[in-house]
């Protein structure tokens, strides 16, 4: 009788390893790995910029529509329910809320790391790609630490340091013009970074380190003819870090920002937002493509916040007769509370909540690097 307990009591004990080892090996299936994160961020994005292109494109499905999974995300600050670039930036680089204006410090004045920090310890490669000054308040966060975002020479000397493999953007004042007389881009060249000075000159650039500041500060508006400049520099980063990464067996984190979103949105100028959006869009197209081809792939398209308070009411007063033009109402000038837009692609899309704070894109992401 104990002999036949004992029998029983391990072939129970042989039943539940191997249903354990299934379960197991089924979990691990599931969960294919995320190597590579693309983070895009629109400056000043709100929940009426996606509508807003969409009708100007007459409902020709955009590249946003493409997005598997979608969340509405909060935006305020540690210290008011508007955010500031630079909080926003921070709460998304580095998965702390801080106080407007800065930059990779939490609300106590302590250091945060972001997470092209961390991907960069843990030995993936990373880049920036933006269409405004590189020391603006967004990009900022990913890589200085800084009490007010108006610290530009001082956020500037943090750059070198950050190892990024590419870095595209404008700001190139602030590392050549510099009242202490310093010359930084000359710790990128010891570092045997390639510089390109205009964007063209990346055409033949296939790997390695690189950096390009293409304008003093920010780079032209989309329409004052920067033309297809950012989702150019877009594609270029991808195939230097796929480059790169295929020398180091590693994967990459990079983040895009269309920048100007927020400049035409606090001027209210609906062409200029069209055209900022249209151009973001571009930049969505190339990042879902490369998540297409390179499994592994997450790209997150997010916002800091949204500017302008823009609204799409009918252009009649009875709006039950049919349409004829557009117009845009603006409730601001500058940013609001109201949640903004995220959408997920590729590898992991589904690790996302439908209601999400800024701080939780930053902490999957870390929780994703972290399992890399
Ligand atoms: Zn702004």
């Amino acid at each position: 009788m104990k002999t036949k307990n004992i029998f029983n009591a391990l072939l129970s004990l042989t039943i539940a390893f191997f249903a354990f080892t299934l379960v197991g090996c089924q979990t691990k299936e599931n969960e294919a790995k995320v190597k590579n994160i693309i983070m895009l961020i629109g400056d000043g994005m709100g929940p009426t910029h996606i509508p807003s292109l969409m009708l100007e494109e007459q409902y020709v499905p955009t590249n946003f529509q493409r997005a598997k999974r979608a969340a509405f995300v909060t935006t305020y600050s540690s210290n008011n329910r508007v955010t500031d670039s630079a909080a926003a930036g921070t709460a998304l680089a580095c998965g702390e809320k801080t106080n407007n204006s800065v930059i990779g410090l939490n609300a106590q004045g302590d250091t945060i790391y972001s997470n092209l920090t961390l991907a960069k310890s843990l030995g993936l490669a990373t880049a920036l790609v933006v269409s405004c000054d590189i020391t603006h308040a967004t990009p900022a966060a990913f890589y200085a630490h800084a009490t007010h975002r108006e610290e530009r020479e001082s956020i500037a000397t943090w750059l070198p340091k950050s190892g990024a493999d590419v870095i595209f953007g404008g700001g190139l004042s602030a590392f050549t013009q510099r009242s202490d007389n310093a010359n930084l881009m000359e710790e990128f060249s010891n570092n045997n970074y390639i510089i390109a000075s205009t964007i063209n000159e990346i055409d033949s650039i296939k790997e390695g380190k690189v950096i390009g500041l293409f304008a003093e500060k920010h780079l032209p508006s989309m329409i004052n003819g920067r033309d297809d400049a950012l989702p150019k520099a877009t594609a270029k980063a991808l195939e230097i870090l796929t480059n790169n990464c295929k020398e180091k067996g590693c994967g990459f984190f990079m983040m895009v920002e269309g920048s100007q979103i927020d400049f035409e949105s606090h001027a209210n100028n609906a062409k200029g937002i069209y055209a900022e959006m249209k151009d973001f869009d571009a930049v969505v197209g190339i990042a879902f493509d490369y998540a297409d081809t390179h499994p592994g792939t997450l790209v997150v398209v997010c916002a800091d916040h949204d500017t302008g308070g823009m609204s799409i009411p009918s252009c009649k007063t009875d709006f039950t007769l049919g349409e004829s033009g557009v117009e845009y109402n603006f409730g601001s000038t500058s940013h609001t509370a109201t949640m903004t837009p995220a959408l997920f692609y590729g590898t992991g899309a589904d690790s996302f909540g439908a209601i999400i704070d800024n701080t939780d894109i930053a902490k999957k992401i870390r929780e994703l690097l972290d399992k890399n």
